[in-house]
């Protein structure tokens, strides 16, 4: 047994065999480092990057001190945005699998408030929710927090910059002095060293190493000209052909410029920002995941916090102003065991962007002439598909409707010839699902599901 193994913390069995069911052998660095403390019941403030694994370091430690026969909101977690708190809340209810009857629940703006007020009448053990609505509940007296055990704030550096900090500060008002905190923040600026200092009480301070190993991600640079951006991304694409990518610019007007002009040389792009309706991040990101959109272009406060696996390519169309933030973007791929690739132009001006970026990483950028890009000639492109392998289906009907991915399967597959292999990945909203499907198979899966009967009844389905 090693100190990363989670038997090694005093946690029961069929809480580890649920662990182990998830597939979650060994703890993450941030889990190691901080879950003794946290099962302790220490005040903890932790700095990882996305995709370390901190949604369980903390929804263990809250699961482990959970009395579920005890009908109050013990644990709360804070979350930026509604996308966070639906993958919070979807990784602590796996979790809590082996713990019975624990009633976890999300709240959020955008959604309307009525149905949440209905679902409170019970109070939940957990709550994970944006600090807008749930100040709006707690000034309601919809939601009770005078039993609170732990607090977390997750991604606590996205909820200052999108101007939580009062909102935040106004709930911890109304929770218990002997409540346990946990703070959890990508990066460490002033602003979280004074949330910090004003809310934990005598914490343990965790730093996992946000640098990124050399190995495992090649880092490639390319000198261009002002007016070769967009030619020079898509002569990149075109070289390297990826599966999917993720691309980062600096300003959301020019993530809807390029995904344009992306759209228009043939390619799925889809742009992700600060400006888009919740119900369009939703689709945007749906469609990215499921392998319906092979391009996502992003800002950094609309990309960060999103787990998104397996990134083959990172791209930087713009190189960002601060070194720490280029290689949050840049450790996007190259997780686990794959090896990464993240690419990125600058121009002749930019060379201090690129000194900060050496001097961050220690490590010399390693910069490579355009030429050597091979770009397809007109001909061949037309042979090369940028399409991708799936196309979204999306149903008018969802949670709310009862609706389950069985419900989905069955429908296409029952009484058809249609394989489940060429069935992807199947989300359900409130309201909405989405269903992907090989391309080849989409006209007849639409044909069935909008002329067919989900769960008895018709629903309206078109094609993303
Ligand atoms: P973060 O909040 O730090 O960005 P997440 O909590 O979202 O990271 O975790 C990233 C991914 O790693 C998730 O898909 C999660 O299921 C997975 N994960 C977390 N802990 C472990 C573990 N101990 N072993 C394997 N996978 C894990
Ligand atoms: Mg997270």
């Amino acid at each position: 047994m090693t100190t990363a193994d989670f038997s090694s913390l005093p946690l029961n069995a069929d809480f580890l065999a649920n662990l182990r069911t998830l597939n979650y052998l060994t703890m993450t660095p941030i889990q190691a480092q901080s879950l003794p403390a946290v099962l302790n019941g220490k005040d903890v403030q932790a700095q990882a990057k996305t995709g370390s694994g901190k949604t369980a370091a903390f929804g263990i430690g809250l699961l482990h001190n959970l009395d579920a026969q005890s009908y109050v909101t013990q644990a709360l977690v804070l979350c930026p945005t509604r996308e966070l708190t639906d993958q919070v809340s979807k990784e602590i209810r796996r979790l809590a699998r082996p713990v019975p009857n624990t009633k976890i629940l999300t709240l959020c703006g955008g959604t309307a408030i009525g149905p949440q007020f209905a679902s409170l009448e019970h109070q939940p053990h957990i709550v994970v929710g944006t600090p807008g609505r749930i100040l709006k509940h707690l000034q309601k007296g919809s939601l009770r927090l005078g039993s609170l055990k732990m607090l977390v704030l997750d991604e606590a550096d996205r909820m200052l910059d999108m101007g939580f900090y009062d909102d935040i500060m106004r709930i911890i008002e109304m929770t218990p002095a002997n409540r346990q905190t946990l703070l959890f923040s990508a990066t460490y600026s002033d602003e979280i060293k004074k949330i910090s200092r004003a809310i934990l009480h005598e914490p343990i301070n965790i730093e996992v190493e946000s640098l990124h190993d050399n190995k495992k991600i090649k880092q490639i640079f390319y000198e261009i000209e002002k007016t070769k951006r967009t030619e020079t991304l898509i002569a990149l694409l075109q070289h390297y052909q990826p599966e999917s990518s993720v691309i980062f610019c600096n300003r959301k007007q020019q993530c809807q410029e390029l995904a344009e002009a992306l759209w228009q040389q043939g390619f799925h792009a889809l742009a992700l920002h600060g400006d888009l309706e919740q119900k369009d991040r939703d689709k945007v990101l749906v469609q990215f995941i499921n392998k319906s959109s092979s391009i996502l272009i992003a800002t950094d406060v609309a990309a960060r916090g999103l787990d998104i696996k397996d990134l083959p390519v990172v791209i930087n169309f713009e190189l960002s102003p601060d070194p720490e933030v280029h290689i949050h973007r840049i450790g996007r791929t190259g997780r686990a065991d794959n090896e990464g690739l993240a690419l990125s132009l600058f121009m002749a001006a930019e060379a201090p962007k690129v000194n900060a970026i050496e001097e961050y990483q220690d490590y010399p950028v390693h910069i490579e002439n355009l030429s050597s890009l091979e770009t397809s000639s007109a001909e061949t492109q037309e042979h090369h598909s940028f399409r991708p392998k799936m196309t979204t289906l999306c149903i008018n009907a969802g949670r709310k409707q009862k609706i389950r991915a069985g419900d989905i399967l069955g429908a296409l597959t029952a009484n058809t010839k249609l394989p489940g292999k060429q069935i992807g990945k199947i989300d359900i909203f409130d309201m909405m699902t989405y269903v992907a499907v090989e391309q080849a198979i989409a006209k007849q899966a639409l044909k069935i599901l909008s002329e067919g009967k989900i769960k008895g009844r018709k629903f309206r389905v078109r094609k993303l």
